[in-house]
Parts: structure tokens; sequence; C-alpha cells
């Protein structure tokens, strides 16, 4: 059987083989980067592990309280090692990435405090939790202020912007990597280094806090290496390398991480309870293999991008430009194309392949939502999937694929998707 066999039985006619096949042939040199900075943060990883003397008894788990739980504060350790800070808090009862991003910010500011976004508005889920759409918890109701600053037209941080709006009352700075669902560039850690070098200057006191959702082993350094206090994500990304069942991270100062743990469990027991069950292996195992997966995530972006720019939609970024993050958005302008995107992939999924996705109203968002999401872990997105929200410019944001091969399937198949539905000529 050759190559074509094996995908022609997954229902890929030849004319869409044959136009992926020629694009990735285009992408060695690409790929080869990918698998080098894979092999870089690998070493990372795995000298934490070795520093940390992870050992057989830190995969075990404890339950009720937990104290004295070795796995998972050899764990946090570990996580500190690898971002070089001073501490970090890693938690299965840190539910997503939004929770570890409001933890970080409810436990770190207080009544009268001002928060800034520097990179623009924050991440659509963030919107409840600080209070610019009203909501019941949020900052707001604590008395805690907001204010952004957007970027500039060209995508970059608005540095006067940002001496402007630094007030006596500024308590915390937020930055966010990755874009998100916007339509602008995702920063790399030497951006938001040059960002928080002009922060500091003004404000020594302040705390910088980079939202890091899908940035994880994309690049050798990560915002902690640049001067991020906090540096907050998602176990369900990146650092889960597909694994991780739940959970989210913080790592930060030991003030901060402080901060963080008395605010998730209760002031007195901090970090010192929280059972970890079951989870620690995966854990353990998801962070070490998540340089090579992300690595595979990456090269299903970039093909996919190769793909949509050739066919004449709005990539971002393009196939060809830096990547800072595991995201690829393909701007459709049209609801069909970003329904049959998602349909395409969620049909090539390991899981719930038989299912059609559908739009709908997604708690903490503002419109409705697509999502393909066949994934073994619900909702992870380091795993093959793509969403968007049914809005003008119907962009999809695609992301993850455990193996490369996987990744390719998938975009493979949401290409005959679209060929199939008659919206793409080949
Ligand atoms: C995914 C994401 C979040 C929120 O994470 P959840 O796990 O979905 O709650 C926040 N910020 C960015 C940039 C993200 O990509």
């Amino acid at each position: 059987m050759d190559r074509y066999d094996a995908y022609q039985k997954m229902g890929i006619n030849r004319k869409v083989y044959d136009f992926c096949e020629e694009l990735i042939s285009g992408l060695s040199d690409r790929f080869g980067k990918f698998d080098e900075m894979a092999e870089i943060n690998q070493m990372k990883v795995l000298d934490a592990f070795r520093r940390e003397q992870v050992q057989e008894a830190c995969l075990m788990g404890t339950s009720g309280y937990g104290y004295n739980d070795l796995g998972r504060d050899t764990l946090e350790r570990v996580y500190a090692d690898i971002f070089h800070t001073e501490d970090a808090l890693v938690r299965p009862q840190i539910t997503c990435g939004t929770h570890a991003l409001a933890l970080a910010l409810m436990s770190n500011l207080r009544p009268g405090d001002y928060m800034l976004s520097v990179s623009g508005r924050p991440y659509d889920t963030l919107e409840e939790v600080i209070g610019i759409r009203d909501s019941m918890g949020s900052l707001k109701e604590y008395g805690i202020g907001y204010d952004e600053v957007l970027l500039k037209a060209d995508g970059s941080f608005d540095l006067n912007g940002i001496k402007e709006k630094i007030r006596p009352e500024t308590k915390l700075v937020a930055i966010q990597r990755s874009k998100g669902y916007s339509d602008r560039r995702s920063f790399s850690v030497e951006q938001i280094g040059e960002c928080i070098s002009f922060i500091r200057s003004i404000g020594k006191e302040l705390i910088i806090m980079v939202d890091n959702c899908y940035g994880e082993f994309v690049e050798e350094l990560e915002p902690s290496d640049v001067g991020a206090d906090m540096t907050v994500g998602s176990l369900i990304k990146n650092p889960g390398g597909g694994l991780a069942p739940a959970g989210g991270y913080i790592a930060g100062t030991s003030v901060c991480i402080e901060n963080a743990a008395r605010r998730l469990t209760s002031p007195g027991l901090g970090r010192e309870v929280g059972a970890t069950l079951g989870i620690m292996r995966d854990f353990y195992q998801g962070l070490f293999l998540s340089p090579v997966v992300t690595a595979a995530a990456l090269k299903g972006a970039v093909f996919a991008a190769s793909i949509y720019e050739k066919l004449g939609f709005d990539v971002l970024p393009s196939s060809e430009e830096e990547r800072y993050d595991i995201i690829q958005a393909v701007t459709f302008h049209r609801e069909d194309a970003l329904v049959s995107f998602c349909r395409g992939i969620q049909a090539a999924s390991p899981v719930d392949s038989h299912v059609v996705p559908e739009a709908w109203d997604m708690p903490g968002y503002d419109s409705k939502v697509i999502m393909a999401a066949g994934s073994f872990i619900s909702g992870s997105s380091i795993e093959l999937s793509a969403d968007g929200p049914l809005r003008e410019p119907y962009s999809v944001y695609f992301q993850g694929g455990l193996t490369w091969p996987h990744a390719r399937f998938g975009i493979m198949n949401s290409l005959q998707y679209l060929v199939n539905d008659g919206i793409v000529n080949l």
C-alpha cells in the first residue's frame, strides 16, 4: 500500500492529496526548525526532572487534605525550574486557563487597585472575570479597576499609551502572548521582554502577569525568562502534553505564588493542601512529552497556513512567519466555510468522529461558537481542534495535534470537506 492508499481509504481524494503533498514537500526546513526546538526544550524539561529528582513515589497521589504530597510539591519545583521562577503552583484544582488567570488576578489585587491590560482587550473569557462585561463576582464588584491600552495599528505595544495609563493605583499589568480570538499577531517572548523592560522603567513595583496560553515550548524562552512576575497557562494546552486531564499553572515570584495558593485553598492552608488523587502521573508524563507534542502542533499550524493561503484565504500567521504560539487563524468571510472546516476536523478525530458540530452559546463567550473537538480530554486544545465565533469575519482558530500524522490528516480532511461542499475548487 502506498501512502495515498492510506489516505484514500480515509476519504481523501487524489486532488486534495496531491495539492497537500506538494505543499508539505516545501515545508521541510520549517519542520526541521520545530524539531530542533523540541530537542532544546526536551532537554530543558528532562534537566528539571533530573535536578528535582522526580522519583516513582511522585507518580502516586494523595487523598483527603493532601498534606505532604511529594508528587505535587516536586512537580511545582519542576515547573519553577523550567520557567526559571522562584516558585510555581500547578494543580488539578485550577480548572482551566481562565481559572488560572482569574486566580492570579484575584489573589494579587486588592480593593482600590487597578489592573492594566497592555495587549488590548484580553481573551473573551476574562471579560467577565475583570467585569468588562458585568458579572457576579468580577474584580469590578470587589472595587478593582481596569483599564486597557490598545495595540498600535501595526500590532505592536503602544509604549506611549502605556506610560500615560499607568497611574499610582496601578498594581498589575497584564500581557497576553497569544492572539486568542482576535486578528492581531501573537507576541514573541522577545517582544514581551522589551515591553516588560519599558514597564519596569516606569513602575518597578508593578506586578507583570503574562497569559502564556498556547505559548509554552514554542520558543526557547518563556515570559518568565524576560521578567514576568507571573506566567500563567492551562494544562489542557501545551504543557499538559495531551495527557494532563485538567489543571492550570502559575509560575512566578514567591509572593505572587503564595497569594495565589492562599486564594486557591484558603489563608492559613495555602499550598499545603490539595489532594492530587491519581492525576500526577499524567501531569509528569504530559509535561515530559509536551515539547514534542508542541512541535507536532506547530507543523500542523504551518501546514494549514500554507494550504489556505495558497487558496487565497487570509491566514494569520502566514506559512513563512515565525511562530510564537500554536494557533493558526484562517479567515473565510463566510459562515458555511467555517462550519465545513470544523466538521472536517471533527470527522478526523479519534473520539466522536461521527458527531457533527453545531454552533452554541458557550459560557464565557458573547457570540455563538462552533467547535471541533474530538479529543481524549474534553475541550483539550493541544489535541487537534478548531473553533471560531460565528461572527464576521468568520475566522477559524485551529490548533493542536498530538502527532504530526494526525494533524496532517485533520487538515487534509478539512480541505476535503470544503471541496465536497463546493466551497473550494482545486
Ligand atoms: C485558552 C485561552 C485562555 C483560557 O483558557 P481556558 O482553559 O479555555 O479557560 C486564556 N487566554 C488565552 C490566550 C487562551 O488561548
